[in-house]
């Protein structure tokens, strides 16, 4: 598992650790520092995230890659305005839109999601995620502000 610690929304260490090994604790990178890992209760029975392992806060699924999905959308609709202003003949248009199909597909099967964790935004890649998790709720996402006030 590849993860990533956050403050105050910008990137700032990372390490990559294993979830069937459970070290007490990693060596962070590019900072060095050491950081201390809770496998209390944070790991099911199939290896797999409950909670935070930072902090043992809730988590939720996030899409890695929502912003290029938009930039598709506005490919294919520019693509479509000029196809039907003339700018265009039908076969460069068609092939633009085949591209920006193949641009789409490819990022549906790369845009793998991973685990944010609601309180410290500790971002989890390239592990497998429990079907319970659910994207971002700012219901949830308010309990847990308000319960730390
Ligand atoms: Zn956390």
């Amino acid at each position: 598992m590849f993860v990533e610690l956050h403050t105050d929304g910008s990137k700032t260490n990372r390490f990559s650790v294993n979830l069937v090994e459970r070290p007490s604790k990693v060596v962070v990178e590019p900072s060095g520092d050491q950081l201390f890992l809770h496998w209390d209760a944070t790991v099911d029975d199939s290896d797999r995230l409950r909670r935070c392992i930072i902090c043992s806060g809730d988590l939720y699924r996030e899409r890695a890659f929502p912003q290029i999905t938009g930039i598709v959308i506005v490919l294919a609709f520019s693509g479509g305005i000029a196809g039907i202003a003339g700018f265009l003949t039908t076969w460069v248009m068609f092939s633009v839109m085949f591209l920006v199909l193949l641009l789409d597909v490819a990022i549906l099967i790369f845009n793998k999601p991973r685990l944010v964790c609601y309180e410290c935004n500790t971002k989890f890649k390239e592990t497998p995620i429990a079907p319970h998790f659910h994207p971002w709720d700012r219901h949830h996402a308010d309990l847990i502000t308000r319960s730390q006030n």
